[in-house]
């Protein structure tokens, strides 16, 4: 299967619109913690000099309550479940382990990190390759969309981590260009999403290929309980370390509403809005691919500037895109739940939901886009009159409060 195909089923699975594939109220998406030992600096948490070098040189002071939490029990080679909100460091958190876990030395791959998306897999080589700086640790992305034989001859060269996509990790596998028999860690980054509908087969189907005893990390926002059960398949004791929902940095983020009565009042809502978005940067979810395409045409029919990115597109044009909203150049993004997990952008502080998610965990993610590691963000739900209940239910879900955007929401930006 290739990874276009995987995006399809993930899409898929996302945009259906329907508010009946959440669980049931007040189900408890979330683990319980069996582990409370905190390291309060990464000065404490044993880590090579090169490691711990890289991390300052990254920026990092202090790690953040989860990184306090997973890193030392990652580090002892043990299974682990981490759950804490979006934007709280896990990409850090797996990716300082890794680095400490491998063997400079060895040649052999040694690491192998999975995450549902191109764009996300490509983001989490960075944040490795940016830890490891001064280490001699050579890593490689795998995903679907690029040249099979360049993956192929940059595998043959050697290379310790290897990140990437389940389409292509299995290819390569099957190719035994990434040969797995020297693999230590499995990291499967947003691993709800992962192990659901779509992934699933494909996930058992790596780790069938690693070797026995390969330590299992999970990391995710939400864990479904259904999911839970899943990994008890392939999990040893895991440790398991949840960040409560009050020490999560979501309070920076506000969630307001409008109601704009019919669906083709939304554009109009809009327009009046962009150009108070358009001061920071923002993220606008639609639910399907060609929603985005044509508010994306409308919207520029108007002159407004903004840019889309789907599943459908062309990994070149995608990846264009995104340097152009990383680097600031486009600052209005219209999107689908492709990019709700994981990406990290620091400067969105708006997310617009022009149209509710289709299952409740996405709300979390795609709101997670703004307010990254603690800075202030705003959620702006787009609802018709038939959404009013779907709203209610998020927030009574998340247990959080949703206002009516006021006049002055640039205030919250
Ligand atoms: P998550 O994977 O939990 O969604 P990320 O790992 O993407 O979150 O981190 C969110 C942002 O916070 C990133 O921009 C990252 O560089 C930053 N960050 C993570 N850990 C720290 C830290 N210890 N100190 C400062 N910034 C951090």
């Amino acid at each position: 299967m290739t990874d276009a195909k995987n995006e399809q089923s993930y899409n898929d699975v996302n945009n259906g619109g329907s508010h009946q594939e959440a669980p049931p109220l007040g189900a408890a998406d979330f683990i319980e913690s069996n582990w409370d030992e905190v390291a309060e600096s990464f000065d404490v948490m044993g880590l090579k000099e090169d490691l711990l070098r890289g991390i300052y040189a990254f920026g990092f002071e202090k790690p953040s309550a989860i990184q306090q939490r997973a890193i030392v029990p990652c580090c002892t080679g043990r299974d682990v479940i981490a759950q804490a909100q979006s934007g709280t460091g896990k990409t850090a958190t797996f990716s300082v382990s890794v680095l400490q876990l491998v063997d400079e030395n060895k040649p052999a791959a040694q690491a192998l990190v999975m995450a549902p998306t191109r764009e996300l897999a490509q983001q989490i080589q960075i944040v490795l390759m940016a830890l490891g700086e001064y280490m001699k640790v050579k890593s490689h992305v795998c995903i679907g969309g690029t040249n099979v034989r360049d993956d192929q001859r940059k595998l043959d060269e050697g290379v310790q981590i290897v990140v990437g996509t389940p389409g292509r990790v299995n290819d390569m596998i099957q190719r035994q260009s990434l040969k797995t028999d020297s693999i230590k860690t499995f990291v499967l980054d947003e691993a709800d999403e992962m192990l659901s509908r779509g992934f699933k087969d494909q996930i058992y189907e790596v780790f069938r290929s690693l070797p026995n005893d390969v330590q299992v990390i999970l990391l995710s926002a939400t864990m479904p309980q259904d999911v839970l059960e899943v990994t008890k398949k392939f999990m040893r004791d895991p440790i398991r370390i949840l960040i409560k929902k009050e020490e999560l940095t979501l309070e920076g983020i506000r969630q307001f509403y409008v109601n704009v009565g019919k669906e083709e009042w939304k554009f109009d809502t809009l327009c009046d809005l962009y150009d108070t978005v358009n001061i920071t940067q923002a993220v606008i979810f639609c639910n399907t691919r060609r929603k985005v395409e044509d508010l994306t045409h409308q919207m520029t029919k108007k002159k407004f500037t903004v840019s889309c990115m789907h599943g459908e597109m062309e990994q070149s044009e995608r990846d264009l895109i995104m340097r152009e909203f990383r680097s600031g150049s486009s600052r209005v993004l219209i999107t689908t739940d492709l990019l709700a997990r994981g990406i990290d952008v620091q400067q969105v502080s708006v997310v617009i939901n022009y149209d509710l998610p289709g299952n409740r965990e996405n709300y979390i993610h795609r709101i997670g886009r703004s307010g990254r590691f603690g800075r202030k963000g705003v959620a702006i739900n787009f609802v018709t009159d038939n959404d009013i209940r779907a709203l209610k239910d998020i927030e009574t879900y998340y247990n959080t409060q949703i206002d009516e955007m006021p006049a002055t929401v640039a205030d919250y930006f």
